[in-house]
Formats: structure tokens, sequence, C-alpha cells
């Protein structure tokens, strides 16, 4: 009789430890899940640098420097990080502009063309001299690096910001 208790006690110890094994992995399961379905934007593979001046960009965003302009390459290179709902004001390249989308997702938009919607690896060339504009969507952030060749033409020529209307593509 004894010894049948004591059985029954330790397959009930067994029981809850597999309970409880079950919702720790469970737990650890669903935590991975949505951190796969949701990535942190805003940890790139660069730091995060500078916050840009308010007056070339609506909302947050962080500009991180990673070839400098000089003579032998003429080319700029750096990393943009913008916060959900970011954006760069209108502007343009002299020189054009390449962008790749490294994580996240966002919208670019050449004037008087329909808005267009950027996501993780995509590649946007801006021709030289084409206002245009780039930023985040409002649920998600956006890391773009940007590559501008032949900088003694130029790196960029600020406009005005983009308002909510033209963001949110409405006529
Ligand atoms: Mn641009």
């Amino acid at each position: 009789m004894k010894n049948k208790i004591q059985a029954h006690r330790l397959t009930t110890s067994i029981k809850r430890t597999i309970v409880i094994a079950s919702v720790v992995m469970l737990s650890a399961y669903s935590k991975a899940q949505s951190q796969s379905k949701h990535p942190d934007v805003s940890k790139g593979i660069f730091p995060k640098g500078k916050q840009g001046p308010a007056e070339n960009f609506t909302g947050k965003v962080w500009n991180y420097g990673l070839v400098p302009a000089d003579s032998s390459l003429t080319t700029v290179v750096g990393n943009v990080y913008f916060e959900p709902g970011a954006r760069s004001n209108w502007h343009e390249h002299p020189a054009g502009q390449i962008l790749i989308i490294t994580e996240g997702s966002g919208y670019h938009q050449i004037k008087g063309q329909p808005r267009e919607e950027l996501k993780k690896g995509d590649v946007v060339k801006c021709p030289p001299g084409v206002v245009h504009w780039h930023g985040a969507t409002a649920n998600s952030g956006m890391q773009q690096m940007y590559i501008i060749p032949n900088v003694g033409k130029g790196i960029v020529k600020w406009m005005q910001p983009v308002t909510d209307q033209e963001y949110n593509n409405q006529k």
C-alpha cells in the first residue's frame, strides 16, 4: 500500500514536471515566433548615428556616415534609420542616388509618379536631378543604405516637407 502511494506521488510529480516543461517550451517558442514576425527595425547592422535636422525631415531620422566624400572616390555612403512615420523632405541629388533597404518597410516617391512601397532587400535608383522623397511606413521603421556618386556635382538639394496628405497617398 505504502509503495503504491509512493509510486502515485512519483507519477504525479513526473506529470507536473512535464506540464511545466511544456509551458516553458511553448512560451519560448511563441516569443521566438513573435520576434521573427516583428523584427526590431531600430537595430540595424550599423550604429544609429546622429538625428537628422527637423528642417529636412518629418519625424525622427538617424544618419550614420560610412564613407565620407573625398576627391578620389567621389562617393558618399551611409545608413539612415527612419522611425515609423518618419520621412525626408522633397529633395533631389544632382548626380542621383542608390538606396538599399536592409530592414523594415517604407515608401519612395518621385514627384508626379505614384508612391512606391519599399521592403527589405529592395534597391532603388533615383536618377540625377529628379525630385523625390523616401521614408518609413506609419507602422514600421526602415533601415536604408544610401550611395551618392559624383559628389563633385553636389550631394542633395533640400525642398519643402512632404505633407501628411502626400505621405498618405491622398489626392
Ligand atoms: Mn534621396
